[in-house]
């Protein structure tokens, strides 16, 4: 509508409205607006999917996971898995709408291993900014990467860091954190980066059936240091350099406790994050200035 209209035509509209709307309608449009909604994309209808994008005020949830193996005792999704029980219980805590089941990350270092799925990298930036943006399309104008993948820890902050190259209308977030540096029952090992005490315990929480401690000492997981390099020189085969398993650590030191401990806060982690991420105004506000800046750049004044 381009004509303004006056404050009396308006009344007349409403008090139109108030007669010709049928009161059938009216419960119609209340009893779809559900008091409980599903945080899952996949399992909301369409007008839920409207109600759960103004609820979540635009935030949505992509969890990040991967397939590869880890160690002889876990699941080739424990990355998948346990990342998606975390994003889940934290957005039904705190709603927003969580994007289904993605592992198109970054895994080449486990090649050499069954069930490994390592997508070019051309593929993991195209998918995932294709990904975001039709997120971003559909209303999800604060996109937060809930990453459960060690090998994701450099992908990450470069497609962040990527979308300053052309405007979107969208902030993407990563939230990098799976495990507490403190507190917490006692540890009982000292390495454990992949598949060891730690992530065994969160697994023995998210899908305990799918936990074998009994194979967890079947292969090492010791840190073989066999590159002799001096610190901050970086080689992409680091990685099997020391842990040729793809398995660092000891999962059979994993118990209950440390993974209810470690899954808690993971999940009130990512619950501070997403609020967090509802209450930011300025990353929007500050991107479409940068963007606006970088059209004429010669403008720019210190
Ligand atoms: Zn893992």
């Amino acid at each position: 509508m381009t004509r303004m209209s006056t404050p009396c035509s308006v009344l007349r509209l409403l008090a139109m409205c108030v007669v010709l709307i049928p009161p059938r309608f009216v419960r119609a449009q209340a009893a779809s607006s559900p008091a409980k909604l599903s945080v899952h994309w996949e399992e909301l209808t369409a007008s839920d999917f409207r109600e759960g994008i103004r609820r979540s005020q635009g935030t949505c949830l992509l969890p990040f996971g991967i397939l590869e193996k880890h160690g002889p005792h876990l699941p080739l999704g424990t990355d998948l898995l346990d990342v998606r029980y975390a994003a889940l219980r934290a957005a039904e805590d705190e709603y927003a709408v969580v994007f289904p089941e993605y592992y198109f990350g970054q895994i080449a270092e486990a090649r050499h291993e069954p069930g490994t799925m390592a997508y070019s990298r051309q593929i993991q930036l195209a998918l995932l900014q294709e990904t975001t943006d039709e997120m971003a399309r559909n209303g999800c104008n604060k996109v937060l990467i809930v990453n459960g993948h060690g090998g994701n820890n450099s992908l990450l902050p470069y497609f962040a860091q990527t979308q300053l190259d052309k405007p979107h209308d969208y902030v993407i977030y990563v939230f990098d954190e799976r495990t507490p540096q403190h507190g917490g029952p006692p540890k009982k090992t000292t390495i454990d980066m992949h598949a060891g005490e730690s992530e065994t315990s969160k697994m023995t929480i998210a899908h305990p059936e799918l936990v074998h401690p009994e194979r967890a000492t079947s292969e090492s997981g010791a840190d073989l240091a066999r590159q002799k390099l001096p610190e901050g020189v970086y080689t992409g085969i680091w990685w099997y350099t020391r842990f040729p398993n793809h398995y660092s650590g000891d999962g059979s030191a994993a118990t209950k406790e440390l993974g209810e401990f470690q899954m808690k806060w993971w999940i009130d982690s990512v619950v501070k994050a997403i609020r967090a991420v509802k209450a930011d105004d300025v990353s929007i506000k500050l991107q479409n200035e940068f963007y606006e800046k970088g059209t004429h750049p010669l403008d720019t004044q210190p």
